[in-house]
């Protein structure tokens, strides 16, 4: 195996979404629709966020889509896709 980037994927209770996000200081950027899944590119909202990796300082978000979580591990391992959004 080679070695993996340090890597955190953390599923948050609903309740817990916009203090989290505001923890990070995202809220705005969710709030206003400003982020997207990084699988899909679905708008992301309080209620179908579902995790995030934090990698290398950089946030990269996923949608509570079957499909989306499986992939979006796979996704950032293999840097494939992420983009920055800017605002
Ligand atoms: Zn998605």
């Amino acid at each position: 195996m080679a070695k993996r980037e340090e890597e955190t994927i953390t599923a948050i209770h609903y309740e817990d979404v916009k203090k989290f996000f505001k923890t990070i200081g995202y809220f705005d950027k969710l709030s206003k629709k400003k982020l997207k899944c990084e699988v899909c590119g679905e708008v992301l909202t309080f209620t179908n966020f579902r995790a995030l990796v934090i990698q290398k300082g950089i946030f990269h978000f996923c949608c509570d889509s079957e499909n989306c979580l499986p992939n979006f591990a796979a996704c950032i391992r293999n840097n494939v896709s992420i983009k920055e959004e800017t605002i």
